[in-house]
């Protein structure tokens, strides 16, 4: 039969790439079952000991430690890179990034005779900018389509592509793809910001040749505005009064004030249900998902190129909501 496709995830346990190994692993997958490494910064946790992924614990910003854990992985056939490094300036998360990017493609590239195609993952700041320069900056009139040009910003993704771009031009044959999702659904009690068509349409584009080359925006692919969660998120841990109103919007709140100093409220909550021994600023990442909440309201993504290409998959966002959340109980991370 055909070679089996091995796969080398780059921050298995974050959001995406927990998600995306255990896709990887299951039969019914295009292609699979892959064989697949996964790359993390720290060791092992216990919520991934049940997959069978080659976990190689490896600092990727360092790149001795790199080069001597991947060089040596000579059957990789395709690159999943789902990691980034947050530093207090978009500088230096260009610099920190790019180095982290770079080592791993100069430890793989050249000792991977297999290996065909590279998926990088960067995001919807591709369009907006950095975080901090959202509003305050020119930037496309919604919905955004793949094709626009580059924001005049200093922005770590662009950093990525450019890397990307040169180090393919290396080696004749290896194709590549750019993934552009916005907000994520998942699970990591690493990373908690929070998975769903954007995995789906990353083997897609590992393995349809109408997918080489391109860069893609990644949705669901519904209509869904955050004040349509609230209600299924109360649902979920049983809670009739959760002082939002459905459908209307009320005063800002941001959760990062709401939030200080409830460090011992969740220790008692992780006690009283004997969940998964966890600190809140681990599984809660308040400023994020301020953050992405106020970016939310003017943003629009257009999906017609993906669908051009063939990619037709969607997913409804409240069911994913749900999935997710049922997860992290199973997990005993939440109650
Ligand atoms: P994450 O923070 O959930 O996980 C990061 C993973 O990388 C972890 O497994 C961590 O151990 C690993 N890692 C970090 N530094 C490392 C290092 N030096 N060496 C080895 N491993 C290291 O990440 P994520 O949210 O899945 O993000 C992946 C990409 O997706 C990023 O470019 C991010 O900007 C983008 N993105 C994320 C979201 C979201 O909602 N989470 C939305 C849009 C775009």
């Amino acid at each position: 039969g055909a070679a089996k496709n091995v796969g080398l995830v780059i921050g298995v346990t974050g959001i995406v790439g927990n998600s995306l190994a255990e896709i990887l692993l299951r039969s019914d997958t295009p292609v699979g079952p892959w064989k697949v490494y996964g790359v993390a910064r720290h060791p092992r946790p216990n919520w991934n000991d049940d997959y069978p992924v080659e976990y190689i614990q490896c600092d990727v910003s360092d790149q001795e430690d790199t080069q001597a854990k991947l060089s040596k992985l000579t059957d990789i056939t395709h690159i999943f890179y789902v990691t980034w490094a947050s530093r207090r300036t978009e500088a230096e998360n260009c610099q920190i990034n790019g180095a982290m990017f770079h080592n791993v493609l100069s430890s793989v590239i050249p000792n991977a005779p297999n290996l065909r195609h590279i998926c990088l993952q960067t995001g919807g700041k591709h369009y907006v900018g950095p975080f901090e320069f959202v509003g305050k900056i020119p930037s496309h009139d919604p919905p955004f389509t793949e094709d626009l040009p580059r924001l005049n910003v200093t922005l770590f993704y662009y950093t990525l592509e450019d890397i990307l771009f040169k180090e393919i031009d290396k080696r004749e044959g290896l194709t590549w793809s750019v993934h552009r999702p916005h907000g994520i659904f998942g699970f990591s009690p690493y990373s908690l910001m929070n998975i769903t068509a954007t995995l789906c349409v990353k083997f897609w584009a590992a393995v349809d040749p109408n997918a080489r080359n391109e860069a893609f925006n990644c949705t669901n692919g519904d209509v869904l505005k955050w004040k349509h969660l609230w209600k299924v998120l109360a649902e979920q841990f049983e809670i009739e009064n959760y002082g939002l109103e459905d459908g209307k919007c009320s005063e800002r709140v941001r959760l990062e004030e709401i939030m200080k100093g409830k460090e011992s409220v969740w220790e008692e909550i992780v006690r009283e249900n004997q969940l998964q021994p966890t600190k809140l600023n681990e599984v809660a990442v308040w400023s994020y998902a301020d953050t992405v909440m106020n970016v939310g309201a003017g943003y629009l993504v257009s999906m017609n190129k993906s669908k051009e290409h063939g990619f037709l998959g969607f997913r409804n966002s409240i069911s994913s909501f749900v999935t997710w959340i049922g997860r992290l109980k199973s997990h005993k991370i939440v109650p």
